[in-house]
């Protein structure tokens, strides 16, 4: 059953190639997506971090609490942290690369959808030791940069990059079969 890449929609009966009517990106059968990690930004932690640790020190220096009482407060923080943080982040879109024959799609859960067209798309590569995955453009721009921690770690690079260059292959390839049949038509 096909669904859409990044809205989840339900595309069945949609022709082969079309923008999905629910979120408008556009559907191929080829296309395929690579999940990410949520950006969450580091002063985030640390302000749910320091507002837990006040908590704790205004409730401690007020009197002295029992240690059944710390050891409550401390496991309902580590209960709560995590839950906290998936409500926050949101449950429904997780940040994702969207490969399709538009290009290589940068979805983040909030924002604009960028679009890298395949052309501009000249080279991919895990750099340092895997630590990152760098798209450069034919002019040696950097497209995109992601740190290994957003496509799940340092071994996650590799297949990432390859699946990346295969996509780019495969439609690359099928543009030029495209714009060849139409001189064959026009000629
Ligand atoms: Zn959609």
């Amino acid at each position: 059953m096909p669904i859409c890449l990044w809205c989840s929609y339900d595309l069945t009966g949609l022709p082969e190639h079309h923008a999905c009517p629910e979120c408008g990106l556009e559907y191929d059968p080829k296309a395929t997506a690579i999940e990410l990690t949520q950006h969450v930004h580091p002063l985030a932690v640390i302000f749910f971090a320091a507002a837990f640790a006040a908590l704790l020190a205004i409730l401690t220096l007020r009197r002295q609490p029992s240690w059944v009482e710390v050891f409550i407060l401390l496991v309902a923080g580590a209960l709560v942290f995590p839950m906290l943080g998936r409500m926050w982040l949101g449950s429904g879109r997780h940040d994702r690369l969207i490969l399709n024959r538009n290009g290589l799609n940068y979805c983040p859960s909030s924002g604009e959808i960028r679009t890298m067209p395949w052309k501009q798309v000249a080279e991919v590569r895990a750099a340092l030791g895997n630590a990152s995955l760098t798209v450069l453009d034919p002019e040696g721009e950097q497209l995109l940069k992601l740190r290994a921690d957003r496509l799940g770690g340092h071994k996650h690079v590799p297949p990432a990059v390859g699946e990346i260059r295969q996509r780019r292959e495969i439609y690359l390839a099928e543009n030029e079969m495209d714009s060849a049949g139409q001189e064959t038509h026009g000629g």
